[in-house]
């Protein structure tokens, strides 16, 4: 993408709110007036001015595009990476009013890349993004057979959007919640990695009548992306984005 892609629209932060200890939920107002449609799954590059200098970084959309389509709303959620640059200054600093500037959106990850409506999506950490905008869609167009929702994350603390992936266990039909801790035990999660719950037999989550979104950290989507192969299910029934 050339600068001026990059450096597409602006918007103004309008709220920031924690929706985890080091997770933030930003949500951004675009100042122009024309269309800005992305598909839920995708995401942006967003640009800041910190201290005087632009810094550009990869963002996922949080929220459902009808927001942005009503009310040109973006959601995003940023996770503070230790010593990372563009995400601590987000966390800890990034005021209300602020200008960003939001990329086109990009990105394949999402329903109409699906092969089938039948849905497991497996996330870890900031991963969960692009799969909030995308249940939030889903449970807009009721689109969908099953939602099922693996979100792994070292500790309870560490669990962001947890409020809004209970609600729907009320608002949804068809929709089952597996919050999965590594390093603390609770009730009400899981306790191991995200493998854990997707391969336990009595869950009856491997088929290839069903579609798997994997999203966060490299090595858990390399893992389970390898460990559904091996298990019968092919590429074409797998999307992912790893970082
Ligand atoms: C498609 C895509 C979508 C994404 N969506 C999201 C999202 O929705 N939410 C989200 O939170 N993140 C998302 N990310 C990740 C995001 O783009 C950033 O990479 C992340 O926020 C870290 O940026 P940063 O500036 O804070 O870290 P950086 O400053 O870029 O540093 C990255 C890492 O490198 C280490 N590092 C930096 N400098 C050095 C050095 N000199 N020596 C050794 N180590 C160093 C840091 O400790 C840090 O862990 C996405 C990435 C991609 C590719």
């Amino acid at each position: 993408m050339s600068l001026g892609e990059i450096m597409d629209r602006v918007g103004i932060v309008k709220e920031k709110r924690f929706v985890a200890h080091d997770f933030v939920d930003i949500v951004v107002k675009l100042e122009s007036n024309d269309d800005y449609d992305f598909k839920a799954g995708q995401f942006a590059f967003l640009t800041f001015n910190i201290h005087g200098k632009n810094e550009t970084r990869a963002y996922s959309f949080a929220c459902s595009p009808s927001l942005t389509k009503e009310k040109k709303i973006l959601e995003f959620g940023i996770k503070k990476k230790e010593k990372g640059l563009v995400s601590t200054y987000v966390v800890d600093e990034l005021q209300i009013g602020e200008e960003i500037w939001i990329s086109q959106p990009t990105g394949f990850m999402t329903v109409d890349n699906a092969k089938t409506q039948d849905y497991v999506f497996i996330a870890v950490g900031s991963g969960i993004t692009p799969i909030k905008s995308i249940i939030s869609h889903l449970s807009e167009t009721k689109e969908y057979e099953n939602i099922v929702l693996i979100y792994g994350n070292k500790t309870s603390k560490d669990v962001a959007y947890h409020n809004f992936f209970i609600s729907l266990n009320n608002a949804l039909d068809n929709y089952k919640y597996y919050p999965v801790l590594s390093r603390e035990k609770k009730e009400g999660y899981h306790y191991g990695h995200v493998q854990d719950v997707l391969f336990d037999e009595k869950n009856n989550l491997i088929s290839n009548e069903k579609t798997y979104f994997l999203c966060g950290l490299p090595k858990m989507v390399f893992d389970v992306k390898d460990k559904l192969s091996k298990k019968g299910i092919t590429p074409e029934n797998i999307l992912f984005e790893a970082y």
